[in-house]
């Protein structure tokens, strides 16, 4: 291997895990059943930690299968936030303590690193509708369902594709910026997923680049193999390529082939490298 161990790269990806089967979801339909039944929304909001850390934690079987189903959604068992750490924790995207009604909803589950859960936490930012692009922060204590109803900052990786909001300066910086015009909703909504997941801190710029380096390095052996017709060295080259960590940033080579020189050659070698 080209990287030495521990190394950490961190971007965004989506994720979208299978649908669990029919008895399962009717499990989940139950507990929002018995959740609702409590009748007011701050009722509601007092317990729906400690009821979904009852079911979470258990041993059933239901629930066993439901985390293995958000698991293997996670390339290499990675998490999606940051496809650095492994992941063991059921991240709710809307936080439940704002909105309790999300906390046995599957379309709201992630799974996650306990570093990026922890620093998602219960911050929601909501765009302010006299504005559109004025962010507004929600107290769990007061936010109201009309608060809860306006359009939210933070990328929501289940049904959107964080790559459409954010990219890689795969030339220089290595950090993720806003593929949008400064002041537009999409940039706003791209820096505040970037910062309140922290991913642009400390040395992860540079270890993004290392595994630019190692795709590059793949690549440029791929198409050598092809050129030289080894057609086992070509499906291991394309194999290392789709095993390795951080298909982010493979991702983004892809999607910026036509303005990075060196990518421009390679992809125009081995075009077919654009649909791994
Ligand atoms: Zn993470």
């Amino acid at each position: 291997m080209f990287f030495p161990s521990g190394r950490v790269y961190r971007k965004m990806v989506p994720f979208r895990p299978a649908n669990p089967v029919k008895a399962d979801r009717a499990r989940l339909r139950k507990h929002r059943r018995n959740l609702n039944g409590l009748g007011s929304f701050a009722a509601q909001r007092l317990v729906a930690r400690d009821r979904f850390k009852s079911v979470n934690s258990g041993t059933r079987q239901w629930i066993q299968r439901l985390r293995g189903q958000l698991k293997a959604a996670c390339h290499q068992g990675r998490c999606p936030y940051c496809e650095d750490n492994t992941v063991h924790q059921v991240d709710h995207h809307r936080p439940i303590s704002l909105d309790p009604r999300g906390t046995f909803l599957w379309g709201n589950f992630v799974y996650a690193c306990g570093i990026c859960n922890g620093k998602k936490l219960h911050k929601w930012h909501v765009f302010d509708p006299a504005t559109s692009t004025n962010q507004k922060a929600l107290d769990p204590l007061t936010a109201t369902l009309a608060d809860l109803s306006l359009p939210p900052v933070f990328i929501d990786p289940r049904r959107e594709d964080p790559a459409d909001f954010l990219k890689i300066d795969l030339t220089g910086t290595f950090t993720l910026i806003p593929r949008y015009p400064a002041g537009s909703q999409e940039a706003i909504r791209a820096i505040f997923t970037r910062d309140q997941l922290a991913l642009d801190e400390g040395e992860l710029p540079a270890h993004r680049k290392r595994a630019y380096s190692y795709f590059i390095e793949r690549l440029d052996r791929y198409t050598q193999a092809k050129a030289a017709g080894v057609a086992t060295e070509i499906a291991r080259c394309r194999g290392l390529v789709m095993e390795q960590d951080h298909l982010g940033v493979w991702r983004e080579m892809q999607r910026q082939h036509g303005s990075v020189p060196a990518l421009t050659t390679l992809f125009g070698l081995a075009p077919e490298a654009l649909t791994w």
